[in-house]
């Protein structure tokens, strides 16, 4: 499992469409659209990478075999399906490692899926990855069922591998990249998430190019590795600072806007395009509120967020009551609402607070120069990278409201410096 924001994986690429299905929903007691992220087998896997804040949570379930029953499986597809009354709903496999349950579990799943979807409802799958334990008939399965798979790859070999490892410490690169080809190879939809920490934020054309042009991916995420410091301050080694990780993403986008734009989907610059065009934020962490991403363990157990899998945040059980239930109950909107509830004044005050939003709550164990507690940790990047990009997104916003491309936004020169488009 990795650090990523909490929405789902390999859902950012449908957004548009997931946004005008959430707007045209009206009848649900249930909050407009909501994801779960689903942990059939907990924290399982067969990795141990250094920076993973998952494994821990194994601690939860002492004794427990962490593998979700055949009785909980249709427990909850048949209670995801009826609280998402959407023509669209879709189904997030995570972990640990989610392959670990075998390719039995998701063949059940996708009949369960089959017999409870409502006509006309479209399912959709996403399961993340490390990608090591793929092989033929995993993606023949991926490639039949559509499921949208997101692989973890940290950039080429010895960034992946500083913090990547298996159970024994080795590396895991070559077999990542192994699974990744066989991906490609029989059609599967992939993407590639990448963490930014301390051993890669500084090589960032390094990885940018590796992803683009090796790996050839066509979607990536870049997720900040933020954990906490000792005491619960700051945060540890391993974490990329907000001034890295702000270099980090200008750097990228530089190279992007000249040159990929189109080409190459980067989550967060969709994600900021869409808000820059006077969306709501499709991401939670940028989201002025968040709480419509829960996470269920292999046990049924519902928590407020992958980030917050612990007894003080747990909603229930889905075997006790109803998915949709949990989701809108109180506590749960609380939950989302205490994101912007808690803003610091500095954000409050923000220039780009429109596009940040603060960021995750999980990250805000920083202090704001009038010495308010709450700021994000990596405010200092946020704020250099949204300001950064306002520019040329005003182009692309621009261009995409005259019903042209964002991607005519490479052929006219020097596009930081906003002219009206011709
Ligand atoms: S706490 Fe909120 S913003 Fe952070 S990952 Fe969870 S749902 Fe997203
Ligand atoms: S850039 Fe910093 S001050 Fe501004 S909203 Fe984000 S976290 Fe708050």
């Amino acid at each position: 499992m990795l650090p990523w924001g909490g929405m789902p994986r390999g859902a950012w690429n449908k957004t548009p469409k997931t946004r005008r299905l959430a707007a045209s929903r009206t009848t649900c007691s249930t909050p407009s659209a909501f994801q779960v992220i689903a942990k059939p087998c907990g924290a399982a896997c067969n990795l141990s990478c250094d920076y993973c804040f998952y494994l821990s949570r194994e601690r939860l379930y002492p004794g427990a075999g962490l593998r979700m029953s055949q009785d909980t499986l249709e427990n909850y597809v048949r209670q995801h399906i009826e609280a998402n009354c959407a023509p669209e709903v879709t189904f997030h496999w995570q972990g640990g490692e989610p392959t670990l349950m075998g390719l039995d579990f998701y063949r059940r799943a996708v009949e369960l899926q089959r017999k409870y979807a409502r006509p006309g409802t479209r399912i959709l799958n996403t399961l993340q990855t490390n990608g090591t334990t793929l092989n033929g008939e995993w993606c023949g399965f991926f490639r039949e069922n559509r499921f949208l798979v997101g692989v973890s790859l940290d950039g080429p070999r010895a960034r992946h591998d500083a913090y990547r490892k298996g159970k024994g410490g080795g590396p895991t690169f070559d077999a990542v990249m192994a699974g990744i080809a066989l991906l490609r190879e029989h059609g599967v939809e992939w993407n590639v998430l990448t963490c930014v920490h301390a051993a890669n934020a500084d090589c960032r054309l390094e990885v940018y190019r590796f992803l683009r042009d090796e790996v050839r991916a066509f979607m990536v995420q870049f997720i900040p590795v933020v954990e906490p410091g000792a005491g619960g301050e700051g945060a540890a080694s391993r974490s990329v600072t907000g001034p890295r990780y702000g270099r980090f993403l200008i750097t990228v986008f530089d190279e992007w806007v000249r040159r990929d734009v189109g080409r190459v989907f980067v989550q967060i610059f969709d994600v900021a395009l869409g808000v820059w065009l006077g969306l709501p934020s499709t991401l939670c962490v940028f989201s002025e509120t968040c709480g419509d991403a829960p996470a269920m363990e292999h046990n049924g157990d519902l928590f407020s967020c992958d980030h917050f899998v612990d007894p003080g945040h747990k909603l229930g059980n889905i075997g006790q009551r109803h998915l949709g239930d949990l989701v809108a109950s109180p506590r749960q909107r609380a939950f989302g609402e205490d994101k912007s509830r808690t803003l610091p004044r500095f954000c409050r005050q923000c220039s780009v607070r429109f596009v940040c939003n603060g960021g995750c709550p999980k990250d805000r164990s920083g202090t704001s120069p009038d010495g308010e507690p709450g700021l994000n940790v990596l405010c200092q990047g946020f704020r250099a990278f949204f300001t950064h990009i306002d520019r040329p997104m005003r182009i692309m916003a621009e261009l995409l409201r005259k019903r042209r491309s964002p991607a005519e936004i490479m052929g006219i020169p020097h596009a930081g410096n906003l002219q009206p488009v011709p």
